[in-house]
């Protein structure tokens, strides 16, 4: 059964459940069909797919992957006003939603799924790059992962070299998936608006991480890199231990290079020779 359309319109939804926005949960809902659901087509085919969504609130985005033909979706939601209404949805459409009432940062995502799925979401704000760290440690369980974000975040997920945005998320992001911006989103889209534009940006996991490297030491030396962006490495690389200026002219990287000169892949070679010189 497929009864999407017969849905009341979300603005009522939200009146008669009574989900004044919190803050507090991130709470910026899209009430725009055509909007939702050309989030959900950045997925790409959702026919038949299995779909992991975080923070579904009134339902928006949920109709829309729904709509698109998603045969099983997961909806993790932790504020409990907004079970009732998503009951609705999934009545709606046959029971191929499942909402648990959870919070996204504790839940074990191999456990849910009984297959790779693709991550949709228009995500809370305040847990929006934990959520995508942990994602990405696990992210042989995705297919892919459609996500808004504020815009500043989003543009660190696509950074290039010597930009103001790149840095630690660049590089695990690009390192481990295939990463595209999509679109912008005005916060006039939002209920409420909120102060700042957003992005949703799309990473597909790679098979294999673009370079050999230990994702462990990478995010030492990157975060130890980044912690003082200004310096040049052979300074900024100093507390890890190891002479500094030998593993970088090892490494065939100018120690007078600041961290955002670096691509993915010479962060890399950096910290397969540190990880070797232990
Ligand atoms: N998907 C809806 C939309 O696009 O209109 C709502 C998006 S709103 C930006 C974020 C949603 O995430 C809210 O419904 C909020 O209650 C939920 N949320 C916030 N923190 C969460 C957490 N830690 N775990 C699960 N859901 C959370």
């Amino acid at each position: 059964m497929d009864n999407g359309s017969m849905l009341p319109p979300l603005r009522e939804v939200i009146n008669s459940y009574g989900l004044r926005a919190e803050k507090s949960l991130g709470q910026n809902f899209l009430l725009d069909l055509n909007l939702t659901g050309r989030i959900a087509r950045c997925a790409g085919n959702l026919e038949g797919e299995r779909v992991l969504e975080i923070g579904p609130g009134p339902g928006g985005l949920t109709r829309a992957i729904l709509s698109q033909g998603a045969s099983e979706l997961i909806a993790i939601e932790k504020d409990t006003r907004c079970q009732a209404p998503l009951a609705e949805v999934s009545d709606a459409f046959g029971g191929r939603l499942r909402v648990l009432e959870a919070d996204a940062l504790d839940i074990r995502e191999e456990d849910l799924l009984s297959g790779k799925a693709h991550i949709i979401a228009n995500l809370p704000y305040n847990v929006a790059t934990p959520l995508l760290i942990k994602w990405l440690k696990k992210r042989h369980l995705f297919k892919s992962m459609t996500l808004m974000f504020q815009k500043e975040v989003a543009e660190r997920i696509t950074a290039e070299p010597r930009t103001k945005a790149y840095g630690r998320l660049s590089i695990l992001c690009q390192w481990l998936c295939e990463t595209s911006k999509q679109f912008d989103i005005s916060p006039k889209a939002f209920t409420p608006p909120p102060k700042v534009v957003s992005q949703v940006v799309k990473l597909v996991p790679r098979d294999e991480p673009l370079y050999p490297a230990d994702l462990e030491t990478l995010e030492k030396v990157v975060a130890t890199a980044f912690g003082q962006r200004r310096k040049m490495l052979r300074a900024s690389l100093k507390s890890l231990g190891k002479n500094a200026e030998d593993i970088l002219v090892e490494a065939g990287i100018k120690p007078t290079s600041r961290a955002e000169e670096l691509s993915v892949e010479e962060f890399c070679r950096l910290s397969e020779i540190y990880r070797n010189a232990q």
